[in-house]
């Protein structure tokens, strides 16, 4: 799967200042998007559910390095 590398300036804890964080994810693609299709109707929604509650779980995460320090 394709990655994607995303940055962001966010306030470091360990650096104490405003950083460069970067952090890669998967790039949805349109075969992803027909397969959540298709499991969203095949489990009549609760696919679609699950997926927005994985979605924000990793929003949540986040997954950002600081390009700095590296935490
Ligand atoms: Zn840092």
């Amino acid at each position: 799967m394709a990655k994607a590398l995303e940055q962001t300036i966010k306030h470091c804890r360990k650096c104490d200042r405003k950083t460069t964080h970067q952090r890669t994810y998967n790039k949805t693609g349109l075969v992803m998007f027909l397969v959540h299709l298709v499991l969203t109707v095949a489990t009549v929604g609760v696919w679609l559910l699950l997926l927005i509650v994985w979605k924000l779980l990793n929003a949540k995460i986040g997954g950002w390095i600081c390009a700095d320090c590296g935490k």
